[in-house]
Formats: structure tokens, sequence, C-alpha cells
């Protein structure tokens, strides 16, 4: 089986002993890292381009999605870097979040500009990838919360304090990239679940917010990471049906 993996941050096993390769795509050129990983072809993205150097506002959402959907690729991990604005979720644990909310400003997300397309999103993380992602990584020593509401902002300056205190009424956890990229996913019939690693509490819930936080903490969790993927890769066979893949059937008007 094809399986994509994105990340903001280089995943080592992923990238050694890979082949790089680039995709081309309508929306521009995607470097790719495919590797062969416990009898399956993961194909490795960094979401930021290589070397990784567009900012979250800057990300060519539209063309990493296609470069997985011309892939012919049906299952995405995305790997994320959060703040928590919930005090039950600290720095250093994951979150599988269920749901999302979307407060960007300027971004394209839609594949479709000259189609009436209405894509359901009452449950836009593939509940079945979820289910896999719970299901391996029991024994962890990490805390692992299976549900949480990721607020997407448009960066890249982090939140005020005030910002914080609104948003925390609605979501869990706060980041800059998991929107569009579920979006297009699932516009592409590409079932997509994300595990979020909290690498500081969001602005007013701690002292300062360096910017290289994010860099130290990833640092300390890329291995439970590699663990995880290793872990869900192994059994992807084992995935429930879910329906993101007919969800487009439904949207057109
Ligand atoms: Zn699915």
């Amino acid at each position: 089986m094809k399986i994509g993996v994105i990340s903001g941050h280089p995943i080592e096993n992923l990238i050694d002993n890979s082949e790089r390769i680039t995709i081309e795509t309508r929306y521009g050129v995607i470097p790719v890292y495919i590797s062969e990983q416990k009898g399956h072809k993961v194909f490795f993205i960094n979401r930021h381009g290589d070397p990784a150097r567009l900012p979250p506002h800057k990300i060519n959402y539209l063309g990493n999605i296609e470069a997985f959907h011309l892939s012919h690729i049906d299952n995405i991990f995305s790997i994320g870097t959060v703040g928590s604005m919930n005090l039950d979720i600290k720095p250093g644990d994951f979150v599988i979040p269920h749901d999302f909310f979307d407060a960007t400003k300027d971004r394209i997300s839609t594949f479709y500009d000259d189609k009436r397309f209405h894509v359901d999103m009452s449950d836009p993380f593939c509940p079945a990838l979820r289910t896999l992602l719970e299901e391996n990584t029991r024994g962890l020593k990490e805390t692992i919360h299976m549900r949480g509401v990721y607020l997407a902002t448009e960066g890249p300056r982090l939140e005020t304090a005030s910002e914080i205190k609104f948003y925390s009424s609605i979501a869990d956890i706060v980041g800059m990239t998991i929107v569009p990229e579920v979006i297009l996913a699932r516009e592409r019939g590409i079932c997509y679940a994300s595990l979020c690693i909290v690498c500081n509490m969001a602005a007013g819930l701690q002292d300062i917010l360096p910017a290289d936080d994010i860099s130290k903490v990833f640092k300390t969790m890329e291995k439970p990471v590699e663990v995880i993927l290793r872990n869900v890769i192994q059994n992807i066979e084992n995935k429930k049906s879910c329906s993101c893949k007919t969800k487009m059937e439904n949207a057109m008007l």
C-alpha cells in the first residue's frame, strides 16, 4: 500500500534510505521522499518545502495534497506542532484532533473554483485512521489525547493572550498548518488524520513563547513519533472502513 506522511519537521527514518523525487502538479513541483517501511511505500512531504523555508501562510497546500493524489495515496498521516489552550493538555503530550475551527484569513482552501462543491466536514478527520492511531499509541509513556479541537490561525505571528482567551472557548489546541490540508485531502477523497505534538502552552498560559521551543520539543518527541508511525504503517491493513473516499460524490450542487 502507498501511505502519505506530511510533517513540518524532518522525520529521519522516512528520509534516510529514501529516494527523493519531484512530482509535477498544476500547483507547482513538490519534492517527495519515498521509502519502504514495513512492506509499504511511504511518501514523505515536508509541508514547508525542501529546503523547509515556506512559512505557514505561504505553504503550497494545494501542491502538497495534489502530489499525494497524483501518487494514488489513500491515507495521509499528518504530523503537526501545536500550542495548548486547554490546561489538561500539556507540553510533551500528543493530541489526535477530531475537529477543527478555521480562523485563517487568506488561504486558498479548495481545489474547486469553477464548480459548486460543498463537501461534508461533520467528521473532518478520518474516523478510521484516528482509531488506527489510537490503537497504535497504546503503551507509550507519553500522554495521548484521543480527541481535541484544533484551531488554525493564519500566522506567521503567534497569537495574543486576548485571542487565546477567546479561542480557548471553542478549541483545545492552536496551530497554523492543518487547515486547509485536511479540507483539500477530503476534496481529493483521501483519508487524513493528524498526530499533534504539544510544544508549549499558548499565549497568556505560560510566561514567554520562544519560537525555538517548538523545534526543541519536537526533537525530544521525534522518537515516539517514529514509533507511532512505524506501528500505524505496519498495521494499516487493519484500518476499518470509512466514507472519506466517496464524500465528494454527494458534494456537488
Ligand atoms: Zn477515511
